[in-house]
């Protein structure tokens, strides 16, 4: 029967989708024509695997041939099934024996000469494979490394067509998986470069317990870039579930080092310029998208250096990730979600001119104000930490490399982190750390504190010092600073000290 067919996989956003590819060859006019709702990189795949065929030493069916992509109705993108496409298409012609077993799948791009080329987000495209049973993938050489990082699948590599099609008659030609390499990270920046800087210390130790936002107001110098730096060293380490999903989010944003890909342990940090275009910040591009610099931050840290100088659409594209955790990608063709769930650092110098120190600035009042203002209201509004940062002073600097180590400050952040996880998971919620704890829940009677507690807040509120989505803030901090001192409920002090993590610079 001149028909067969191929598992592969398509990628939308970051989540690979099975595609079967089915292959007819009829009668008819000479033509290659393929369905199922392939985008221009993928209807082109009749070019390429026309070529890479005829210089493999093949004869490329000159008859009318169908290929058709399953499921229908799913748009799909890419150069990845051309390999299944080239397979099923030799076994419809009977050149090489049916691939029909759906546990294997083909997973790469073809070049005319019949090379066999690595493809985006492989990681993801292969955990998509196994989710749907497969058992067995033949990728591109060049993506082994990445691919031998998705457990239970046996997977091998190819280098071009003709070697491919020499193991599928039986013979070798495939390059087996190597053993995974445990390739170790490199060390994160420490918080013991951080010397002096107090109060600024403590706030980012409280980011850390609580997930909380920040705001890191300060002259050039101040160590605002270290302390955001570091903060990814006082997160825990990324469970298994985050480590695949952020992981694959470098995979399709092609960020991977081919040669040695590993999983991403520990808590990412995404820091781009302040010029950076909508789409390089939230994702897009043509398709298949691509994430942007916030969901490279997925499960850890986006940081934006002198905050007030990026695009106000920008920043204020950054409220739906802050909110939900995603971003919604939509194109004319293609609309993907990508995951995005951040810790924001903003950073900022106090005035345009970048003085290092308030004396040599010559910034009026107003320009001053101005140029803060340039952050939104609204942005502003979910963070809960703001903090002044003093000019470093030469003392401090001499004792760089002597403040306390990271590894001592996490251990604070993981007991502080345990201690409100089995709170609100008790309480239902869908997220465990404070920063992420719904109003109305802190505000009800199970968790609402004494009077005589939140005193220190209640006038600010009086007196319009505290809006009330600032006074939800300070509720949050004040648990995140009692979970920091092991005590069961925040008291005055807490709150007292919630206050001024909230107010900050004001
Ligand atoms: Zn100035």
């Amino acid at each position: 029967m001149p028909y067969s067919r191929a598992t592969s996989v398509c990628l939308v956003g970051v989540e690979g989708h099975p595609v079967t590819v089915e292959v007819h060859i009829g009668s008819g006019p000479s033509c290659l024509i393929i369905t199922g709702l392939p985008d221009a990189a993928l209807a082109q795949a009749r070019v390429r695997v026309r070529s890479a065929v005829e210089n493999s030493d093949l004869s490329f069916p000159d008859d009318h041939t169908v290929v058709n992509l399953l499921p229908a109705a799913l748009p799909k993108s890419g150069t990845g099934c051309d390999l299944a496409i080239a397979v099923s298409l030799l076994a419809a012609a009977g050149l090489v024996p049916p691939a029909f077993d759906t546990g294997t799948v083909f997973l790469g791009e073809l070049g005319l000469d019949g090379k066999v080329r690595s493809v985006r987000g492989v990681l993801p495209c292969l955990l998509a494979a196994r989710r749907s049973g497969a058992t067995r993938a033949i990728v591109s050489v060049d993506d082994l490394n990445e691919a031998s990082l998705v457990p239970d699948v046996a997977v091998r590599g190819v280098s071009d067509l003709a070697s491919l099609v020499e193991y599928l008659r039986g013979g070798g030609g495939l390059v087996s998986e190597v053993a995974p390499i445990e390739v170790a990270a490199p060390p994160l920046p420490d918080m013991r470069d951080v010397a002096g800087q107090e109060r600024p210390r403590r706030a980012i130790e409280v980011a850390a317990a609580g997930g909380h936002h920040v705001f890191l107001l300060g002259p050039p110098g101040s160590g605002k870039t270290m302390l955001a730096e570091r903060l990814p060293s006082l997160l825990p380490p990324l469970s298994d579930v985050e480590a695949l999903e952020t992981t694959s989010l470098y995979s399709v944003a092609g960020l991977l080092p081919e040669s040695r890909p590993r999983l991403l342990r520990s808590a990412p940090l995404s820091a781009p310029h302040h010029s950076t275009t909508m789409p390089a910040m939230i994702g897009g591009g043509s398709a298949p998208l691509r994430p942007g610099a916030a969901s490279l931050a997925h499960n850890g840290v986006l940081f934006l250096d002198e905050a007030p100088e990026f695009k106000r659409p920008v920043l204020d594209a950054l409220r739906q990730p802050l909110e939900s955790g995603e971003i919604l990608v939509s194109r004319s063709q293609a609309s993907c979600r990508f995951p995005a769930k951040v810790q924001l650092v903003l950073a900022a110098n106090p005035c345009p001119c970048a003085a290092m120190a308030a004396l040599a600035c010559r910034c009026s009042t107003s320009v001053r104000r101005r140029y803060l203002d340039r952050l939104s209201g609204p942005l502003l509004d979910r963070v809960d930490i703001r903090v002044d940062m003093p000019p470093v002073a030469r003392a401090g600097l001499l004792i760089a490399g002597s403040a306390e180590p990271s590894a001592a400050i996490a251990e604070r952040v993981a007991s502080a982190r345990e201690a409100a996880r089995e709170r609100w998971q008790q309480a239902g919620t869908a997220d465990f750390t404070n920063a992420r704890a719904p109003g109305p829940l802190l505000r009800s009677e199970a968790f609402r504190l004494s009077p005589k507690a939140t005193a220190p807040a209640d006038r600010l509120l009086d007196t319009g010092q505290l809006t009330g989505r600032g006074y939800d803030s300070v509720l949050r901090l004040a648990w995140t600073l009692a979970d920091l001192a092991g005590r069961t409920r925040p008291d005055s002090s807490d709150v007292a000290e919630a206050t001024g993590l909230r107010l900050g610079h004001r």
